[in-house]
C-alpha cells in the first residue's frame, strides 16, 4: 500500500485536533500500521502529549527552509510503529521565513516527498495549527485526505464553510486526490441533549461524511497528555480508548472502501449517529463489524 497522508484540520481552536492526532495515530499503530505523526503546530501539544520534550530544538522548520531533509527529523516515540516529527515554538516563525519564496505553499512537499516516496509508513498524520495560514495550506497540498474534528457545541459549524471552500480550491489548484474523508464529532456529552442536537445538525449537512464513531467527553483523554501517553497506554479500558480504537477501525474500513470504489463514488451511508453505545455509567461498547 502507498503511504497515505491525513491532515487533522479545523481553524477553530480547541476542538480536539491534537487529542485526535495523538490517539488516532496510536490506535492505528496498535493495529500494526506504521505511522508518522507530523506536529505542524508551534504549540507542540502533540509532541509533548507523546512524551517528547517541548523545546527539544527540533521541528520541521529547517526542512521547510530546505536546509535538511525531512527524514533526518524523524524521532521515535517509544511506542511501537509510531514515529514523530516533533514541533517547538520556533516553528511559529516558519510562515514568515518562507512567505517570500515563490514556492511557499509547497515547502512541506519538498520536505516530505522523500518520506512519502520511501513507502516506509502506511499513514502520515499531520496535526495542523488552528489557522488557515501557510502551514495549513502546505499541509493540504500534500494531503490525500482531511479529517475535520468538530466539537459537539453550539456554533460547531461556524467557519466550516470557509475551510471546505479552501479544501476544494486546493484540490482544484493541483492536488486532485485531496478529499474530506470525515468529520469527527468530539467531546460528545452523553448527559446533554445539546450534543445529540449538534450531531444531528452536522449529519443533516454532511450525511455520510460524518464518522459514525463519536468521541465522548472523557476526563481521561484530557489527563493523558500530561503523562506523555496516548489514551490506550494511560487507561486502555476507558471510554476514550474504546472510542479512538473504534475510530481507527472505522477509518481503515472507509479507506478500503474508498480504494475499491474509486474517487468518484460516495462513501457508505451513515447508519446511525450513535455507533459507540455510551451508557450512563460511561462504559462504551465497541462498534461491531
Ligand atoms: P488547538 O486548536 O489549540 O490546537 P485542538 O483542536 O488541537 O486545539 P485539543 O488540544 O485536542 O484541541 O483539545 C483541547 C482541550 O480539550 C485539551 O485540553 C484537551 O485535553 C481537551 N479535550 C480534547 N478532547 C477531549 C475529550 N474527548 N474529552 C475531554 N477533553 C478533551
Ligand atoms: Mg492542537
Amino acid at each position: 500500500m502507498d503511504t497515505k497522508v491525513v491532515a487533522l484540520a479545523n481553524q477553530k481552536g480547541g476542538v480536539g485536533k491534537t487529542t485526535t492526532a495523538i490517539n488516532f495515530s496510536a490506535c492505528l499503530a496498535e493495529k500494526q500500521k506504521k505511522i508518522l505523526l507530523v506536529d505542524l503546530d508551534p504549540q507542540a501539544n502533540a509532541t509533548s502529549g507523546l512524551g517528547l520534550e517541548k523545546g527539544f530544538g527540533s521541528s520541521i522548520f529547517p526542512a521547510l527552509l530546505g536546509e535538511v531533509d525531512g527524514q533526518s527529523l524523524i524521532k521515535e516515540t517509544g511506542i511501537k510503529n509510531l514515529d514523530i516529527i516533533p514541533s517547538e515554538i520556533d516553528l511559529a516563525g516558519a510562515e514568515i521565513a518562507i512567505a517570500r519564496r515563490d514556492d511557499y505553499l509547497h515547502r512541506l512537499k519538498e520536505a516530505m516527498d522523500p518520506i512519502i516516496e520511501s513507502g516506509v509508513y502506511d499513514f502520515i498524520v499531520m496535526d495542523c495549527p488552528p489557522s488557515l495560514g501557510i502551514l495549513f495550506m502546505n499541509a493540504l497540498n500534500i494531503a490525500d485526505e482531511v479529517i475535520i474534528p468538530l466539537q459537539c457545541e453550539y456554533l460547531a459549524l461556524e467557519g466550516l464553510g470557509v475551510m471546505v471552500d479552501i479544501v476544494n480550491q486546493i484540490r482544484d489548484a493541483g492536488n486532485p486526490k485531496l478529499h474530506i474523508s470525515g468529520i469527527l464529532m468530539t467531546m460528545y456529552n452523553v448527559n446533554t441533549n445539546l450534543s445529540q442536537q449538534v450531531v444531528q445538525e452536522v449529519v443533516k449537512h454532511f450525511s455520510d461524511r460524518v464518522f459514525e464513531t463519536l468521541i465522548p467527553r472523557n476526563v481521561r483523554l484530557s489527563e493523558a497528555p500530561s503523562y506523555g501517553k496516548p489514551i490506550i497506554e494511560y487507561d486502555r479500558h476507558c471510554v476514550g480508548s474504546a472510542a479512538y480504537r473504534n475510530l481507527a477501525k472505522e477509518f481503515l474500513k472507509r479507506e478500503k472502501e474508498h480504494e475499491a470504489e474509486g474517487e468518484t463514488e460516495e462513501l457508505p451511508t451513515l447508519s446511525s449517529v450513535l455507533p459507540v453505545d455510551l451508557s450512563a455509567d460511561g462504559t462504551a461498547e465497541p462498534v461491531t463489524e
